[in-house]
């Protein structure tokens, strides 16, 4: 099943809506990072929510970044989403390794941990960039960003994040959907809204077999005469390369650069996002200096 993203209405706009299907995507960020399972887990619901919290973006230059850091054995998560649903992302620790939960599933909110905030920032093209914070709430991610919404944004949402991971390693299913209620909605749409949502199958089984997430969808809004308004092919690209890399050490300032060029023969630069490795040399770097 190719990744994708729905984005639409229910009930004359009163209720919008995002569903995501990403399991390539996350396999790929999986494989990228050489995640553990509870890793893959972790770092895939972070970039689904990132890629759907991305096409929420007005304008096609805007970007989306989510961190989150509890203090947990995985060190801290970061996803950066585009208006278009292209993510990219990285954990600090891909190999972390922890027990099941009580429930036998990927610990997640242990591995994350809850002493520490969820952090959103949107760059809009301003000069400062919008930023809202959130105190974590479980470290499951999905809890977390309905939490955001509610408090940084007031808009009363749900939020579904999953990622099944196989036996050996591989992603089976993971996708998600974010529900918000508009100021229009009234009590009685919010009351069974939230009954449904009770009843649904979690995210990975509803993708995991043939309907994906249309079924949830045609359960969740029945009769509440829903609506596609567009949909996106998300995936997992980095975008970075030698020009951009070639940025970020200017922006380190002369003396530090001169500092490397000396102290250096070759410098090799790692993208956290990708693991792809640029290398200069002590010529290149001086040739930086040159037209810095
Ligand atoms: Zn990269």
């Amino acid at each position: 099943m190719k990744d994708k993203i729905i984005r639409g209405i229910a009930k004359n706009g009163d209720v919008r809506f995002f569903a995501a299907i990403t399991t390539n995507l996350v396999e790929k960020a999986s494989k990228t990072h050489g995640c553990s399972p509870v890793a893959s887990a972790a770092l895939g619901r972070m970039l689904t929510a990132a890629s759907m919290m991305g096409v929420m973006l007005k304008d096609d230059k805007d970007k989306i970044t989510l961190q989150i850091n509890g203090g947990g054995d995985i060190g801290g998560i970061a996803a950066i989403g585009d208006s278009k649903g292209i993510v990219k992302g990285y954990v600090l620790n891909p190999n972390v390794d922890i027990p099941l939960n009580a429930a036998g599933k990927l610990d997640v909110g242990g591995a994350v941990g809850i002493d520490g905030n969820l952090t959103v920032i949107k760059d809009m093209g301003l000069k400062e960039p919008y930023i809202g914070q959130v105190p974590i709430v479980s470290g499951e991610i999905a809890e977390d960003i309905t939490y955001y919404f509610a408090a940084s944004e007031q808009v009363p949402s749900a939020v579904s994040l999953g990622v099944l991971v196989d036996r050996d390693m591989s992603i089976l299913a993971a996708g998600g959907f974010i529900i918000q209620m508009m100021p229009e909605a009234d009590d009685f749409t919010r009351d069974i809204l939230t009954y449904r949502l009770d009843e649904i199958p979690s995210v990975t089984e509803a993708i995991n077999k043939d309907g994906g997430m249309n079924t949830i969808l045609d359960e969740l809004f029945d009769g509440m005469d829903f609506q596609i308004l567009s949909e996106y092919e998300p995936d997992f690209i980095c975008g970075c390369s030698k020009k951009k890399v070639e940025e970020m050490l200017l922006s380190l300032g002369k003396k530090e650069l001169q500092d490397i060029a000396e102290s250096e023969e070759t410098t090799e630069v790692v993208c956290h996002f990708c693991n792809k490795r640029y290398n200069f040399t002590r010529e290149e770097i001086y040739e930086l200096l040159k037209n810095a």
